[in-house]
């Protein structure tokens, strides 16, 4: 028969810290600090069970329960030496709820049920304090009405009647604390409020302490399915079918007297990590006045003077708890008449800098091993960006927030804080900052409604980029992140109109030339300059401005990094096109480039690209591919001896041509001017190569199919310049990765392509370096023939970007409208864009791994879509046999160690 109910009380629990499944976190930790012996006041938890099952039947109890809850209640009676709505020696008891992840100040809590007008004066009579029994009821009457009868207000707009009824009181008083109301104030107050309860309810407020005890539980169970909690729980990816525990708790005090404290404390600094006790107390109080904010608390350390004793039984309890949860706790105790209680622990939320911070010192000072540092639970990898990132001045945003300054929200797409000056054109941005670089105006925000190719040099050029459209794998968003900028797309309240050089949103509007500052951790648009703080381990790694030693983030940065080395089974390649990108990755940890997208170089020299896309010959066309030769082998040499000997995947050509060309009748006719050829020539050309779905156009590997001389001329680049580098004495190991390729004559074409011009290179040169020529796996058809692909081709590389739009028809430029929708109904609970569906597109990958290495067993197989640096996706990887991911450079250390936690989990 199942178990409801597991009393925790005497030094003795039934549950344990490893049931938070069935007891939730708050009742397992009860439980578990019960059995080592801490001073935990009695009482006894409803399981999860119990939800799940109110739920299923129509919001009704398993039958046995009723008597479970009253046998542990009865022990909760012997141990704490008091009875449940007894008059004379009252036991009053709280009631919390506890899901198995905290969800703070989702779910709902009541406190002192039990009291009545009888069981007060048991009150009264046992405390000789009639004023703080008094306040206890008034206090009782006004949660209970507000979380169990629904008098609590459901808008801002509603007033809290118990609130209207105490500022009726104070005011009439004249007097401004609750704490200068006088007992026959309080009085008063419960007799008003009792008789709120019976104008809204119709019934008079519950006399019997079960009947309180019942109806307390059944507004937890109900608290779960609150809106609050369901949107806390989507957000966090926790599912509505957990259910939530019941605890009741046998009543402590921290408000009898100067000799009662009540406080919460991290047994660690949450923020910085520092190993300092850190918390707050208030003497004479009940919790939610510590939360509330109405009294100043305490710092911790002065309760070694106000209370000698208690301090140092709480510092002790600090001591026992870390070494016995091997990990920072996060407590709430009261000290009632002078003797300590704990009321819970559970593992402390943490920054990213405190995360890392706690996990290498408890490395060090023996208390955990490296295996349990990497863990998920104490470092979630995304919270590396944190270490990585300028931040805002959190109390500088604070107030902006608080002064009306917050613009809108968006996508979160790029990591970070950037501040900067509005330019709504990325020819401005680069002008601007060109002019101002150096100076405290060299900042701009690249506003703009979506970004193209074209926009490179100002998204470069800016600190951050904004969008009002787009979605995580929007152009903008992977560009950026590749750059490692700051950046939000989507964000739809913006109302950007380039001709007049303005953005609204509602009744505000911003100029050309305003600052504007933006949150990339959060998708927060501020108005205003807002400032910032560097991140130290950019400025030991990449700008060199600050010494290793110098810096304690670093170091411990640095060791963490090391120890994911020593267990990750996935290598870290990153996505980079330009030898500045790909030395940062390298110096972020990476093993190679796992992608270079070759047309970000082609608009660095646009004007032979249009000349060879306008090409109406090849004999021309070969012409134009004549003069990027130059520029591509330079690139490529570039990145070679950034990379210095790591394998680079470089990709031919995929975006479809028209990317290239201008759709304006003013560029047209500045391109045909540049040209030499009439305007008209420009414009039906641009007419010619418009498509309907451009990204199941005419791109990919069909460019290098239809146009063979594109693919000649990029091979050539690639092995001259790997010649050349290889004669510098730099090792060089190109990749040649086909895209977009679903039939297998596609790759044996181009593969033949590669391979002459490999071998014409090597002729010339005198030398050859080693190579490979392998694809990309980004069309269903890929994967499904992923064993005759397999023959060919040298190596896979996922492209789940495309992968995923068409796998799931969602196109990756438009899902923007409706995602978040999706979201908000659980129809999916994850943007597929950033995190792989695994099911879907993951099953595919499964099928393309499977078949892939069944025609060539060692076959090398990596990602390089955006999903690359997600966390979960790269945990994903791992499971499905691949041999690294390929991310941008700022995503690298929090790939290597998702995928050290990939290959630690059991
Ligand atoms: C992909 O499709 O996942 C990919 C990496 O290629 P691109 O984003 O350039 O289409
Ligand atoms: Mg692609």
């Amino acid at each position: 028969m199942a178990k409801y109910v597991y009393f925790f009380g005497s030094g003795k629990a039934e549950g344990r810290a490893d049931m938070k499944d069935l007891l939730g976190g708050k009742g397992a930790n009860l439980a578990e600090m019960t059995n080592i012996g801490l001073p935990v006041p009695a009482g006894f938890t409803i399981t999860t069970e119990v939800c799940t099952y109110y739920y299923a039947h129509n919001k009704t109890y398993p039958p046995e329960l009723k008597t479970e809850v009253q046998e542990a209640m009865r022990k909760t009676e012997t141990a704490m030496g008091a009875k449940f709505g007894d008059p004379k020696n009252p036991l009053l008891v709280s009631c919390r709820s506890g899901a198995r992840v905290s969800m703070p100040g989702m779910m709902d809590t009541v406190l002192n049920i039990g009291l009545n007008e009888a069981t007060l004066r048991g009150l009264i009579d046992k405390t000789g304090n009639e004023r703080f029994a008094w306040d206890s009821y008034r206090r009782f009457v006004q949660m209970y009405g507000d979380v169990v009868l629904g008098l609590k207000p459901q808008s801002k707009h509603e007033i809290d009647p118990f609130e209207h009824i105490m500022d009726e009181l104070k005011h009439a008083k004249k007097v401004r604390l609750d704490t200068e109301l006088t007992t026959d104030d309080l009085k008063e107050l419960v007799r008003r409020f009792k008789k709120a309860v019976k104008e809204r309810t119709g019934k008079d407020f519950p006399e019997d302490a079960y009947e309180q005890m019942w109806g307390a539980i059944g507004a937890v169970f109900g608290s779960w399915m609150n809106d609050r909690a369901i949107v806390y729980r989507r957000q966090y990816g926790f599912p509505h079918e957990w259910g939530t525990a019941a605890n009741i708790c046998s009543m402590v005090f921290g408000n009898m007297g100067d000799d009662c404290c009540t406080g919460v404390a991290f047994t660690r600094d949450p923020a910085t990590g520092e190993k300092v006790f850190y918390g707050e107390y208030l003497i004479n109080a009940q919790g939610e006045d510590v939360v509330a904010g109405i009294r100043t608390p305490k710092k911790i350390a002065e309760l070694q003077k106000d209370m000698p004793q208690v301090y140092k039984q709480l510092d002790e309890i600090r001591n026992i708890l870390e070494k016995h949860y091997r990990d920072v706790q996060d407590i709430e105790f009261t000290v009632q008449k002078g003797k300590l209680w704990m009321l819970q622990t559970r593992n402390g939320k943490r920054t990213g800098f405190a995360a890392v911070r706690f996990a290498v010192d408890m490395v060090q000072e023996g208390l955990i091993s490296k295996e349990e540092a990497l863990s998920a639970s104490r470092i979630p990898p995304d919270d590396l960006n944190q270490l990585l990132q300028p931040i805002f001045d959190p109390e500088a945003k604070r107030k902006a927030v608080a002064e009306g300054k917050l613009l809108a929200k968006g996508i979160n797409a790029g990591p970070g804080a950037a501040t900067g000056r509005i330019k709504f054109h990325a020819e401005d941005a680069e002008t601007w900052v060109h002019k101002h670089r150096g100076t405290a105006d060299g900042h701009v925000i690249l506003v703009r409604r979506e970004t193209s190719p074209e926009d490179i040099r100002g998204m470069q050029a800016a600190d951050g980029i904004l969008t009002a459209f787009g979605g995580a794998s929007s152009h903008a968003a992977l560009v950026s992140r590749q750059m490692g900028k700051v950046c939000i797309v989507g964000c739809g309240t913006l109302n950007i109109d380039y001709a007049k050089g303005i953005v609204t949103v509602g009744n505000q509007v911003l100029k050309d030339g305003d600052w504007i500052s933006i949150d990339g951790f959060t998708g927060e648009v501020i108005a205003g300059q807002l400032a910032t703080k560097p991140s130290e381990v950019v400025q030991v790694l990449i700008d060199k401005t600050l010494k290793p030693e110098q810096s304690k983030v670093y170091q411990q940065f640095a060791e963490l990094m090391k120890w994911a080395d020593q267990y990750r089974k996935l290598g870290i390649r990153t996505n980079a096109d330009l030898p500045g990108q790909a030395s940062q990755a390298v110096a972020f940890g990476a093993g190679g480039i796992g992608l270079c997208r070759t047309e970000h170089m082609f608009f660095d020299h646009i004007e032979p690209m249009r000349e060879m896309i306008l090409a109406q010959t090849p004999e021309a066309r070969k012409q134009a591919l004549e003069k990027l030769l130059p520029f591509q082998r330079q690139d490529f040499e570039g990145l070679f001896k950034a990379m210095n000997g790591l394998p680079v995947t470089i990709r031919t050509l995929d975006p479809p041509l028209h990317e290239f060309l201008p759709h304006d009748a003013k560029g047209q006719q500045e391109v045909a001017k540049k040209l030499g050829v009439e305007a008209q020539v420009i414009a039906d050309r641009v007419k010619a190569l418009h498509e309907f779905n451009p990204m199941l156009g005419f791109r990919g590997c069909r460019l290098g199919i239809v146009y063979p001389e594109i693919t000649q001329m990029q091979c050539r680049a690639i092995f001259e310049a790997a010649c050349n580098v290889h004669k510098a004495g730099v090792k060089v190991e190109p990749e040649i990765m086909i895209p977009l390729v679903g039939f297998l004559p596609e790759l044996k074409e181009q593969a033949k392509i590669v391979h002459e011009a490999a071998k014409t290179v090597f002729a010339e040169k005198g030398v050859s370096v080693p190579y490979l020529v392998g694809t990309m796996i980004e069309l269903p058809r890929a994967c499904a023939v992923a064993d005759q692909i397999g023959k060919e081709a040298q190596f896979f590389s996922f492209g789940t970007n495309d992968l995923t739009q068409t796998t799931l028809g969602m196109s990756r430029d438009d899902y923007g409208s409706f995602i978040r929708y999706y979201m908000e109904h659980d129809i999916v609970t994850r943007d597929p864009f950033q995190t792989i569906d695994t099911d879907g597109v993951g099953g595919l990958m499964r099928m393309g791994v499977e078949k892939g290495r069944s025609a060539r067993p060692d076959l090398k197989i990596g990602i390089c879509g955006e999903h690359g640096g997600d966390p979960d996706t790269v945990k994903f990887c791992h499971k499905i046999g691949l041999n690294y991911v390929s991310c941008s450079p700022f995503r690298v250390p929090i790939a290597r160690l998702a995928a050290a936690q990939a290959a630690l989990q059991k």
